[in-house]
Order: structure tokens, then sequence, then C-alpha cells
């Protein structure tokens, strides 16, 4: 049976690509860090494996890695989700809420992949798909730290590309427009429906949609170091 972590798996995208891989015939190992409830209820409805592991900890992640290696070898396929957001001029962003945001959000894909990549290395096989954001792309205003955590995803997942190709494995990037999950929560409806507005399509995309598109990166074993925008065409 393939296997796929998806990290930040228990709400929003996470949660949509579990259900989609698992769909797909695969063991999905569900990592979350507070959303325990929703993490085990996924992982019993999904017949997954939750575990617990805040990415922006190298020791939780070491000790999840080394869990995972131990119960299941090589994974097949690491998505690298788990993230969060911050909204703020700069001059009013501290140091700490800086370090935290790029710790968790490009330091979690750094650590993740680090930590579970030698076995996949030595299957020879394998697939990592990095989470990044349009605003990666193209930034966002009063997103500053968040914009430059999502471009770092980009540069990892081509560095890495290139790095992997030669053993076999592939890696890309999804960068989302707006998605309708919890973290655009804090939106107002009036800044929500200016977002649609902004969109070409004119809807909000779901995490279906990010989803899909996951698994079309896992299943087309010639593309590696792309970044798809899955935005209405937001971003082109
Ligand atoms: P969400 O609904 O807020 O869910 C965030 C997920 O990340 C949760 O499962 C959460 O787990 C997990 N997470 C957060 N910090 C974590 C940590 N330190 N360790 C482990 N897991 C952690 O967000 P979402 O909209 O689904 O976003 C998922 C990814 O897509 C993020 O990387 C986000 O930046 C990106 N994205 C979202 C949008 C959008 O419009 N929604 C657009 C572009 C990109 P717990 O609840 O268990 O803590």
């Amino acid at each position: 049976m393939k296997t796929a972590l998806i990290t930040g798996g228990s709400r929003g995208i996470g949660a949509a690509t579990a259900r989609r891989f698992a769909k797909e015939g695969f063991r999905v190992i569900i990592n979350y860090n507070n959303s325990e409830a929703r993490a085990k209820a996924l992982a019993a409805e999904t017949g997954g494996i939750a575990i617990r592991a805040d990415v922006g900890s190298p020791e939780q992640v070491a000790a999840m890695a080394e869990k995972i290696t131990a119960e299941h070898g090589a994974l097949d396929v690491i998505v690298n989700n788990a993230g969060i957001a911050h909204f703020g001029l700069l001059t009013d962003m501290s140091e700490a809420e800086w370090q935290n945001l790029v710790n968790i959000n490009l330091g979690g894909a750094f650590r993740v992949t680090k930590g579970l990549i030698r076995p996949m290395i030595a299957a020879g096989r394998g697939c990592v798909i990095n989470i990044s954001s349009m605003w990666g792309q193209v930034g966002a205003s009063c997103e500053a730290a968040y914009s430059a955590s999502k471009a770092g995803l980009i540069g990892l997942t081509k560095a890495l590309a290139k790095e992997l190709g030669p053993s076999g494995i592939r890696v890309n990037c999804i960068a989302p427009g707006v998605i309708d999950t919890e973290m655009n929560a804090r939106l107002d409806s009036e800044t929500l429906a200016e977002l649609k507005d902004e969109t070409p399509l004119g809807v909000i995309g779901s995490p279906e949609d990010v989803a899909d598109a996951a698994y079309f990166l896992y299943e087309n074993g010639f593309v590696t170091g792309q970044v798809i925008g899955v935005n209405g065409g937001f971003v082109i």
C-alpha cells in the first residue's frame, strides 16, 4: 500500500488532500499540531493514522520522522502543507512573530523533508509537494513574512527538484489563490467579495481544488520543479 504524509492534515486544504489520497487507495498519515480530535476523526474516516508534531519543532519532527520510518519505511508522498498566516504592517511585526512564521511555514518543509527523504532516496522513488501561495509569487501587502516564507518554498522546491531528480524523486509546489478554509475566517465579507471580484473566475476556491492538483502532481511522473497555480486566474 502506498503511503502519503500530509502535514497540517487536520483541517482545510490538508484534510481535503488526506481524503483525496485515501480515496485513491493510499494509507494517509495525518500530521497535526493542535486539532487532535479532528485529526483522529479524519484518521478514522480515511483508515489513516494521526500523528502529532509541531513542524516548527526540530525535536518533534525528528521523533515523528523516526516513528514513521520505523513503522512504514519509505514514504511515497510528502505534502508539506502545515502553515500559519500573519496579517499586519511590517513595522508592527516583532522579531519573534517573524521567526515563528518563517520557522513553521518554511522551516517545517525543510525539516519534515530532511527527516523523511533518506529512505525515499534509498528506494529511488517518491514525490514531495509543497503548499506555497500565490502571495509567494507576487507578494501581498501586509503579509510580508507570509509572502517571503511562501516564496522561500518555491525556491526550496526548485532546488530540491534538481538535487533529488537523479534519485527518482520529484518535488513540486502548489500556489493556491483564495481558498475557503478557516485561514480566511478572519476576512470580513466585504474583503472576501473584493477578492472574489479580483479572481477572473469570480469564485473562491475549495480545499478539494488544491487536493486535486496535489494528486495530479503525484500521478504525473514527468513533472518536477514546477509551481502550479490553483487560483481561478488571480495570478497568471
Ligand atoms: P487552515 O485551515 O488554517 O489549516 C492549517 C493547518 O496547518 C491545520 O491543519 C493546522 O493544524 C496546521 N498547522 C499549523 N501550524 C502547524 C504546526 N506548527 N505544526 C503542524 N501543523 C500545523 O489553513 P489552510 O487554508 O488549510 O492552509 C493550508 C496551507 O495552504 C497553508 O500552508 C497555507 O499557507 C496554504 N494556503 C492557504 C490558502 C487559503 O486561501 N486558505 C491560500 C494559499 C495557501 P492544527 O489545527 O492541528 O494545529
